[in-house]
């Protein structure tokens, strides 16, 4: 369909926003986007600044089912803007990638300014006006429908648009624009509580390691917990860890700190090795070397794993076999999880059930959500910019057949 006589509002200018807003405008609609922000898309700015990782090259079953309960709809979601779809997209941006040894798929640039200056050149020629310190506070329902409040620097300022789109993020790095706060607002729609997801976890290290260690990688390493094994590595920090294998066990390490207070992870520090090839290195005898020299001798460790090791309570084991299976298998207790504010996404949100197909909210006719605002939650490795896209493509598709079918019934 093409009208511009129709307008529809995004609110939240971050990347389901954005991807809503242009397959809005493609389809001949009139487009404002707002931001409660001075300037747009500081997230995915921020998630540029340590390599913008777009999506995965991994097959389209493994993708999917890394948004476990939310698998069914992100599926859907993934079938109207697939990974192939989204690098097509990047590279018509003048942005082409690469696939990481990890199967993870960057913009060869690494940073995101430069496709985030494409895409908005891109809105602009399609007519998107971008309002920022344009921030969504009320409702208000009058005679003539209902009444959108926005904040700005000039006060008030009242919409009634066609159809709106809600794309306002989670509430993980609030300083960054998604505060979380519209949950308070949009009544009469169930949303989950929001929990920290991809998020580093509290060990009570000794202030001496703790001392020497933090900021330092350990890798490669393993980590297991709950049956489900993850190589990757992993940083230690003042608080604890945090990191892309720590990210990749982050939901069942936080159910289980929420529901047992603690949880138990099983660490390989050589997970490249068996323990029968580790334990024929340790039999080699120790000479004159400390234990800690030994151990990164013929162990192969580094001064923090070595570390990590000995900061589990009591003596390390005697003999090779029996230190080859420490190595290979240390329990480290987590006692807590970091906050909101440090996570780099969140669960929770506007529940899946609340939505129709073309996700719009059932309760509200005529208002769609899409992006990091839904109860949805997956790893690090360009989940979460591939699910919050998708939405926003699969929203603005909503909108476009709502407006066409019955555009009479506005919200
Ligand atoms: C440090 C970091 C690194 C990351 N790295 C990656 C990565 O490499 N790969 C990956 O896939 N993902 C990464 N992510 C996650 C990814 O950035 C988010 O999942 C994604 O930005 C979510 O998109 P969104 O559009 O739903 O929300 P957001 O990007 O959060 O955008 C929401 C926008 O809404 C605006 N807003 C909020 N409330 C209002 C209001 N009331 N009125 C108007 N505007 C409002 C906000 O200002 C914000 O601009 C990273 C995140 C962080 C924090």
């Amino acid at each position: 369909m093409s009208d511009a006589n129709r307008t529809v509002h995004v609110i939240g200018a971050g990347p389901a926003g954005l991807m809503a807003a242009e397959q809005l405008a493609k389809a001949g609609l009139a487009v404002v986007v707002h931001d409660a922000m001075p300037s747009v898309g500081r997230k995915l700015l921020m998630a540029g600044r340590g390599g913008l990782n777009l999506t995965h090259s991994e097959g389209i079953d493994a993708f999917v089912g890394r948004y476990g309960a939310a698998a069914g709809s992100v599926g859907a979601w993934l079938d109207r803007f697939s990974p192939t779809h989204l690098i097509g997209w990047a590279e018509g941006l003048g942005q082409p990638v690469f696939t990481g040894s990890s199967g993870r798929v960057f913009p060869r640039a690494m940073k995101a300014s430069p496709l985030l200056r494409a895409w908005l050149a891109r809105l602009a020629g399609l007519g998107v006006e971008v309002r920022t310190r344009s921030r969504w506070s009320a409702f208000r329902r009058s005679d003539e429908g209902l009444e959108w409040v926005f904040d700005t620097p000039d006060g008030e300022r009242i919409e009634r648009p066609d159809a709106v789109v809600l794309a306002m993020g989670g509430a993980s790095w609030p300083r960054l624009g998604s505060d979380g706060a519209w949950a308070a607002m949009l009544e009469g729609v169930a949303v989950e509580p929001f929990r920290p997801s991809n998020v580093g976890f509290d060990v009570a290290w000794s202030g001496v390691f703790a001392d020497r260690f933090a900021g330092q990688p350990l890798k490669p390493l393993a980590m297991t917990f709950d049956g489900q094994t993850v190589r990757g590595e992993a940083i230690v920090t003042r608080y604890g860890i945090e990191g892309g294998a720590v990210y990749a066990l982050s939901a069942a390490l936080r159910d289980a700190i929420e529901r047992d207070g603690t949880a138990v992870l099983t660490v390989d520090l050589r997970p490249d090795l068996s323990v029968e090839a580790l334990a024929g290195r340790l039999a080699r005898p120790h000479g004159k070397d400390s234990v800690t020299n030994w151990l990164r001798k013929a162990g192969g460790l580094s001064p923090v794993a070595v570390g990590l090791l000995r900061e589990i309570p009591g003596e390390l084991p005697q003999g090779s076999d029996k230190l080859a299976k420490r190595i290979k298998a240390v329990r480290l207790t987590l006692t807590g999880v970091q906050g909101l504010a440090r996570a780099i996404s969140s669960a929770g949100g506007v529940r899946l059930d609340q939505l129709d197909e073309g996700l719009m909210l059932k309760t509200m006719p005529g208002v769609f959500v899409a992006g990091e605002m839904l109860d949805w939650e997956a790893p690090t490795g360009g989940y979460l910019l591939q699910a919050s896209m998708a939405s926003g493509a699969t929203a603005a598709d909503g909108v476009v057949r709502w407006l066409g079918r019955d555009p009479s019934s506005k919200p």
